[in-house]
């Protein structure tokens, strides 16, 4: 529970999904699949974390009525524990090689984002970049894994408000015109919902 509410649900509002780009142990193992460059996103596939996350939350709310006597006693919640993730750890995998993208599971599939995106759009740790030294090279959109539309942003004079964001500073690597940084503010708004592809 204090996992998922500094995570997942309350932590957001602070560093929004930066959960997802350092601290996920599903993610741990997709980072090190061989596409990490994806050529962008596939359209409408995105409504499908959102049946995923009503499906789960069924099944919780289902087992906890039953009082977890549908799968036996307590001590095999550890069991129970490690089926959750194999599964997750397959697909995610799967998917992965099925799209050409580590994180296609983190986009389409994964019920966690639903919960993250409510309190994530206030963050207040946001991708910034500085209109005045920003190049238009394109390299941050290229290399960002969730396709995010940065230059949109900036040219909007926003930071960046999608909250498919991350935080995992991969932009911010790959400037070469050090225009990008993690901004600590107050704003929110209109998210531009275009993605790269
Ligand atoms: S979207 Fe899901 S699998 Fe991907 S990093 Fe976030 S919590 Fe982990
Ligand atoms: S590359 Fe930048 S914009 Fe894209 S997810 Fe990572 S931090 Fe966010
Ligand atoms: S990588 Fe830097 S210079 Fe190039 S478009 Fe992005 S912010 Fe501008």
């Amino acid at each position: 529970m204090i996992h998922y509410l500094i995570a997942k649900i309350f932590g957001t509002a602070i560093f929004g999904r930066g959960f997802c780009g350092w601290g996920c142990w599903i993610a741990m193992i997709l980072e090190v699949l061989p596409y990490k460059n994806p050529s962008g996103r596939v359209k409408n596939l995105g409504i499908l974390r959102y049946i995923v996350f009503l499906l789960s939350l069924g099944i919780v709310l289902y087992f906890w009525k039953c009082g977890y006597t549908i799968y036996g006693s307590r001590d095999k919640e550890l069991l129970w524990f490690i089926v959750g993730l194999a599964i997750y750890y397959s697909f995610g995998i799967s998917m992965a090689f099925l799209f050409k993208d580590n994180r296609a599971f983190c986009k389409y599939f994964c019920p966690i984002p639903v919960l993250q995106k409510i309190l994530g759009r206030f963050a207040l740790l946001k991708i910034s970049i500085d209109k005045n030294k920003c190049i238009n090279c394109g390299l941050c959109e290229k290399n960002c894994p969730m396709d995010i539309k940065l230059l949109d942003y900036k040219n909007k004079g926003k930071r960046v408000l999608s909250t498919e964001c991350i935080l995992c500073t991969t932009c911010m690597g790959v400037c070469p015109k050090s225009a990008i940084d993690v901004k600590v503010k107050f704003d929110f708004g209109e998210e531009i919902l275009g993605y790269r592809g």
